[in-house]
C-alpha cells in the first residue's frame, strides 16, 4: 500500500473503493511477506474483514463515518486491545488477553480504522532493534540484512513494508523516531501528555509517550489529533483539546528561527551530518533563520536515561509475579513460583534493566545515583529552555548511524545504547520531537533528521517537517 492515509480514506469515503478491498490488500501483502520481515506478533483477520465490512456497510448507506474509515492500521504490542493476546514481546506475558482497551486505540476505532494485529518490539520496548524480542527480530524492508531499529521495530516495518498507511508505537527514549529514521518514515513523539498512555504497558512512566509512523507528515498530524487530547484515564493527561497539527503542515517556516545544535550531531556518521546541513539549508531556502548552537548538556542525556529509564521499569515490572498476568512456573511455594517465573519469563536485557534499576534506586545509593540523574534530567530541560529563548526549534541528526546489521550490537550494551544519544533529550523535557527522512547513505538505507519543540509546540514540528518533505519528494 502506497497511498497515504488521508488519501484511501478519501477515496474509500468517495465509494471508489472499499475498506473491505483495503483490507484485503494489507492482509495478503502480511501473507506475502511477513514471514521473512515478522512485522507482527499477531494477526486478527477475521476481526479486521468484519470491521472492514461494517464501515462499507455504513457508507453504503450514506451514513457520516469517521475520517480514517476503513484505514488498516498496526499497534505496537504494548498497547492493549480486550480480548486480543498482548505480549510486549515477552515470555512472562504469553497468553494474557487484556480486559480493556487502550484510549488511542479506542479512537482510531472511533475514526473508523480497522486493526490488523499486533507489531513486534523489543521485549518490553527496551532496544534498538527488535533483537531483544523473546519473539524473534523484526527485518528492515529495505535492506533484510539490516535491523529496522527498535523498540517499536515492528510498527515501522509494517508501515515501511507498505502493509497499512499507519501505526503507533512507544518512545520512551527514541523507540519511535530511531526505528522511523532507519525504514525511511515520518516518526513523532508528542509532549508528554498530549497523548494518553492509559493502556499502554508501562516501561518507563515518566518518559512513555504513543506517536504514529506514517508515510506522510500530515497523515502523522491527522492521527495525531485524533488519538491526542484530554483523556481522564490518564493521570498525566493534559487537559486540554487536542493540539491543530494538519492545520501547522501547510504554514511554513518563514520567519522561524531554527538553532542546528553541534550537540545533536556531534558523532554522527559524516554522510547523517550532510544531510542534517542539507536540511538546514532547506529550511532557509524556505524563510527560516538558521542559528548555529551548542547544548553541552544534551549529551548528559543518556547516562541520566539509563538511570531513570531503569529505575521506573525495575519497579513497573514488579508486577509480573506469575499471580496476575500470563506465565506462571509452578513451585510448592509462592516465593519460588515468583522466582522461577521471572526467571523464566525475563530476557536479559529486561533483567538487566531490572538490577540496574534496583541497585539505583537501593538504599545507599539512592542520592549518587538516581538522585544525580534526576538533578541531570533537570539541567537539561533549563539548558533546551535557555536554547529556546533564542531558537524556536532545533535541527539535528536522528541517530548516530543509519540501520545496522543483526548481531552487531546485541553483545555490546553500551553501543546498542548509544543509538539514543539524540533522541533522549525530548523524552526527558518531555518536549515533542519528529524524525523526518531526508535522504540515504551510499547504501541506499534511509536517514533522518530530527526535528525539536519546546513543551507545547508540536505545531512547529508539523510545519517544519512539511517543508522538508516537501523538499524530498520535490
Ligand atoms: N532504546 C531505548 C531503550 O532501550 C529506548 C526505548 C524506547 O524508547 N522504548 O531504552
Amino acid at each position: 500500500m502506497t497511498t497515504s492515509a488521508i488519501s484511501l480514506a478519501q477515496a474509500i469515503a468517495a465509494r471508489t473503493t472499499t475498506a473491505a478491498a483495503a483490507t484485503d490488500a494489507a492482509l495478503s501483502a502480511i501473507t506475502e511477506r511477513d514471514g521473512e520481515l515478522h512485522a507482527f506478533l499477531h494477526v486478527d483477520a477475521d476481526a479486521a474483514r468484519q470491521a472492514a465490512s461494517a464501515i462499507d456497510a455504513r457508507i453504503a448507506a450514506g451514513e457520516t463515518v469517521g475520517p480514517l474509515a476503513g484505514v488498516p492500521v498496526a499497534i505496537k504490542d504494548n498497547l492493549v486491545m480486550t480480548g486480543v493476546p498482548t505480549t510486549c514481546g515477552s515470555k512472562i506475558l504469553e497468553g494474557w488477553r487484556p480486559p480493556y482497551t487502550a484510549t488511542v486505540v479506542e479512537r482510531l476505532i472511533d475514526a473508523g480504522a480497522i486493526p490488523i494485529g499486533k507489531t513486534n518490539l523489543d521485549e518490553f520496548a527496551m532496544g534498538s532493534s527488535t533483537e531483544n524480542s523473546a519473539y524473534g527480530p523484526s527485518r528492515n524492508p529495505i535492506d533484510p540484512t539490516k535491523v529496522p531499529g527498535g523498540s517499536s521495530g515492528g510498527s515501522a516495518v509494517a508501515v515501511a513494508a507498505g502493509y497499512v498507511p499507519v501505526s503507533l508505537g512507544s518512545d520512551t527514549g527514541g523507540s519511535i523516531r530511531q526505528p522511523a529514521a532507519f525504514c525511511g518514515l515520518i516518526g513523532y513523539k508528542p509532549t508528554y501528555g498530549h497523548i494518553s498512555r492509559y493502556g499502554l504497558v508501562a516501561f518507563s512512566s515518566s518518559l512513555d509517550q504513543v506517536g504514529p509512523f506514517t508515510t506522510t507528515v500530515a497523515d502523522s498530524a491527522l492521527v495525531s489529533e485524533i488519538i491526542g487530547g484530554h483523556d481522564h484515564r490518564d493521570s498525566t493527561s493534559i487537559d486540554a483539546p487536542a493540539p491543530s497539527l494538519l492545520e501547522a503542515c501547510g504554514r511554513g517556516v518563514a520567519g522561524l528561527r531554527v538553532g542546528l545544535c553541534s550537540d545533536l550531531l556531534d558523532g554522527a556518521d559524516a554522510v547523517i551530518v550532510d544531510r542534517v546541513r542539507a536540511a538546514a539549508a532547506a529550511l532557509e531556502a524556505a524563510g527560516a533563520t538558521i542559528v548555529d548552537l551548542a547544548i553541552p548538556e544534551l549529551r548528559l542525556g543518556l547516562s541520566a536515561y539509563y538511570l531513570l529509564a531503569p529505575a521506573e521499569a525495575s519497579s513497573n515490572l514488579a508486577r509480573y509475579d506469575g499471580v496476575r498476568f500470563g506465565l506462571r512456573e509452578e513451585r510448592d511455594d509462592v516465593a519460588a513460583m515468583n522466582v522461577a517465573t521471572r526467571t523464566a519469563g525475563f530476557g536479559p536485557e529486561v533483567k538487566r534493566r531490572i538490577m540496574l534499576g534496583t541497585y539505583a534506586l537501593s538504599a545507599g545509593y539512592y542520592d549518587a545515583y538516581y538522585g544525580q540523574a534526576q538533578k541531570t534530567r533537570r539541567l537539561i530541560t533549563n539548558a533546551l529552555d535557555a536554547a529556546y529563548q533564542g531558537v524556536d526549534l532545533l535541527l539535528g541528526a536522528t541517530t548516530p548511524t543509519t540501520a545496522f546489521g543483526f548481531g552487531d550490537k546485541v553483545a555490546d550494551p553500551l553501543s546498542m545504547y548509544l543509538s539514543d544519544l539524540f533522541t533522549i533529550p525530548s523524552n526527558l523535557a518531555g518536549h515533542p520531537a519528529m524524525s523526518v527522512p531526508f535522504g540515504t547513505d551510499s547504501a541506499g538505507l534511509p536517514i533522518g533528521v530530527q526535528l525539536l519543540a519546546p513543551g507545547r509546540r508540536d505545531d512547529l514540528l508539523f510545519a517544519a517537517g512539511a517543508v522538508l518533505e516537501s523538499e524530498v519528494s520535490a
